[in-house]
């Protein structure tokens, strides 16, 4: 599934997934954070993209 059709249905960020969220989207959440661009400022993760933080910052 592609993130913008999992965005859609669950309307969460990356910052929202739940423990289940993460093990049955595990390819989906490797192409969101293998080349990190942003980290989240309250949630320290990281992804390439910052529409999937809830408080995304640069490197
Ligand atoms: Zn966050």
């Amino acid at each position: 599934m592609l993130y913008n059709e999992f965005y859609m249905k669950k309307n969460q960020s990356l910052c929202d997934w739940k423990r289940s969220d993460i093990e049955n989207n595990q390819a989906l959440l490797q192409s969101l954070v293998i080349v990190p661009k942003f980290f989240c400022r309250k949630c320290a993760r990281v992804a390439n993209s910052k529409k999937v933080l809830c408080k995304p910052s640069g490197f």
